[in-house]
């Protein structure tokens, strides 16, 4: 068996297209929705990641600002910015790009962000809102991601043992919360794993569904996956490769060629869930200025 391949080149275009034909609905009924992303320093991975995703969204319709402040800002003054962008009626949602220098706290500038405004999903009420299955809820954007590539792809989710291996804030949890609400896209069976949990590769073989956001290089194995399983593949990590012309390659956290014989779906690395995130993000916009405007 060869899986078939969850390709995310082709989901993120699809819901890109979609959200664009709603943002011109919006438009014309007086409302252009906007993102604004500040950065602070110039991590190079950063400023390329914001870079894209201010195109994406001019490229949707939609109004877009980045702020990029210095290295030497300090905590009180991206605090300024983040109540000045609470503030805007221009912008309908933003994000505090990280990682952030080690003198600001993150922590303090998450909390300031006006739920309303939070399209990453992180403040702490919206991970409240989410876990209790409120619809308002911004679902941050790549487990939202995998749920739509799940879904757009006719991937039942319904019954499903999902296991996954990983428990961050931003990718493992969230994940879990979207999969077991009762909605569509989740009323699944979940296992969260980490680096505790005993004998890993018996519950990664549990899996209708596996997950996997770790960041360790092909680090889950043909024989840790149930034949005809569902592989999504979170992962980014690069390794060293002498014959790359970058003497770098980019893998994911599942060893693809040979999981891929067993797996009934895989995502690819790079082309899957790293190419889900920027269009969620998108769409969470939409739906912070469709909230914020009442249209
Ligand atoms: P974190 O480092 O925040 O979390 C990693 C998680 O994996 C932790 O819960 C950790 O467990 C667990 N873990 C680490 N090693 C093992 C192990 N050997 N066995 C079991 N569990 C383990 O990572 P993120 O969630 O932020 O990111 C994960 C990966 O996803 C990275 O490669 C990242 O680059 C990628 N990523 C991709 C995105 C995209 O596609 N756009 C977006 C975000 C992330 P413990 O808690 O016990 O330490």
């Amino acid at each position: 068996m060869s899986g078939r391949l969850l390709d995310g080149t082709a989901i993120a275009s699809a819901i890109r297209a979609d959200v664009a034909r709603d943002v011109a609905g919006l438009v014309s009924s007086g409302v252009t929705p906007g993102l604004a992303v500040v950065i602070v320093g110039d991590d190079p991975a950063s400023q390329v990641y914001v870079a894209s995703k201010g195109k994406a969204c001019l490229e949707a319709g939609m109004h877009s600002e980045t702020i990029r402040l210095p290295a030497t800002t300090t905590e009180a003054e991206l605090l300024a910015q983040v109540d000045r962008l609470n503030a805007d009626p221009k912008i309908h949602g933003f994000l505090v790009q990280l990682p952030l220098p080690k003198h600001i706290n993150s922590e303090r500038i998450l909390l300031r962000i006006d739920p309303a405004k939070d399209v990453d999903g992180f403040h702490p009420m919206n991970v409240g809102r989410l876990s209790v299955g409120d619809s308002t809820a911004f679902r941050p954007a790549t487990p939202f991601g995998v749920q739509q590539m799940l879904l757009r792809s006719g991937i039942e989710t319904k019954g499903a043992h999902a296991v996954i291996i990983g428990r961050s804030n931003i990718v493992g949890k969230p994940m879990a919360s979207l999969l077991v609400q009762d909605t569509p896209g989740g009323n699944a069976t979940v296992t969260i794993c980490h680096s505790r949990s005993r004998d890993l590769p018996a519950l990664a073989r549990m899996a209708d569904i596996l997950v996997v956001a770790i960041g360790r290089p092909e680090f889950v194995t043909r024989e840790m996956v149930r034949p005809g399983a569902v592989v999504v593949d979170v992962g980014i990590n690069r390794v060293v490769d002498p014959a790359a012309a970058k003497g770098y390659r980019i893998v994911g956290d599942v060893a693809f060629a040979p999981v891929r014989e067993v797996a009934s779906w895989i995502t690819p690395v790079p082309g899957g869930v790293g190419k889900m995130t920027i269009a969620m993000l998108l769409m969470n916009t939409l739906q912070a200025a469709r909230q914020q405007s009442g249209r």
